[in-house]
């Protein structure tokens, strides 16, 4: 890993020149921040189980037909992914109103939204991801129109595939993050495909029975158990096994 090129770090990941032209390796941080910053902690294993759990995630969507940059997992953290050039717009779908949206319009958390509602925010750590509408994304030049069509019917689609997959394991997909990346063909063809990661990061889970909340909340709002809830994410989609624990340390869960 050392041996490589770094390409960017980030919050949460850090890419690093791949093996080829093309290609990228994303390796799986356990830092985690919330607040634009402000709060920062380090989630003992968390980054072998995002790397497993949106391995596992983005291998479902290109069965399903819905593209992305995930190529193979190498090892415990890390991932060969497609390069490509990220939309500077972060999508996000709703389908229980939680977090900021509970804020905006005075919601009680928990609350179903009358149907699915796809948010678009502009990256800029600077300016705190500020919600932004379609009228931006196209005067301010961040994505093209037919880009921005591409960007929403991928969300809904993967919205309904994956509020299916985490049913089917007692979890309710209340809201998640998307990002987006154009991804250029051998005849500069250019295609939008689903890019960074799907984890318990950039998702809010619910537990349908109790409610619990399985997701980067338990971190936000110093739940306890952060650890022990991704990885129980993991072990329902039967992501788990036994010879890898050894590596995810200071969990002492198993299947
Ligand atoms: N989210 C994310 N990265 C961000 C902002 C939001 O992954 O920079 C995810 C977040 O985990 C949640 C969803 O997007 O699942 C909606 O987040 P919200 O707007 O409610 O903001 P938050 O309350 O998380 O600050």
């Amino acid at each position: 890993m050392t041996r490589r090129r770094k390409i960017y770090e980030g919050k949460a990941k850090v890419l690093f020149e791949g093996p080829e032209p093309g290609t990228l390796v994303q390796y799986f941080k356990d830092d985690a921040t919330a607040f634009n910053n402000e709060k920062k902690g380090v989630i003992t294993g968390k980054g072998v189980l995002n790397n497993r759990i949106s391995e596992y995630l983005m291998t479902r969507l290109s069965e399903a037909g819905i593209p992305n940059h995930f190529v193979r997992r190498l090892n415990m953290r890390e991932q060969l992914v497609r390069e490509v050039e990220i939309v500077p717009v972060e999508v996000v779908v709703r389908n229980i109103a939680a977090g900021s949206i509970c804020k905006r319009f005075n919601i009680e958390e928990g609350t179903p939204l009358p149907r699915s509602i796809v948010e678009y925010y502009y990256k800029s750590d600077e300016l705190g991801d500020p919600l932004i509408s379609e009228e931006h994304i196209t005067a301010f030049g961040w994505a093209a129109p037919p880009e921005i069509d591409d960007m929403l019917s991928l969300s809904l689609r993967i919205n309904d595939f994956l509020s299916g997959l985490f049913l089917g394991i007692g979890l309710k997909l209340v809201d998640f993050k998307l990002e987006f990346g154009r991804l250029y063909d051998e005849n500069d063809q250019m295609r939008i495909v689903v890019a960074d990661e799907i984890s318990p990061d950039g998702c809010r889970l619910w537990d349908v029975e109790t409610n619990e909340k399985m997701d980067k909340d338990r971190f936000r709002r110093d739940l306890g158990g952060v650890e022990e809830a991704y990885q129980e994410v993991a072990r329902r989609l039967g992501i788990l096994p036994e010879s890898d624990q050894q590596d995810i340390k200071g969990t002492t869960t198993l299947q």
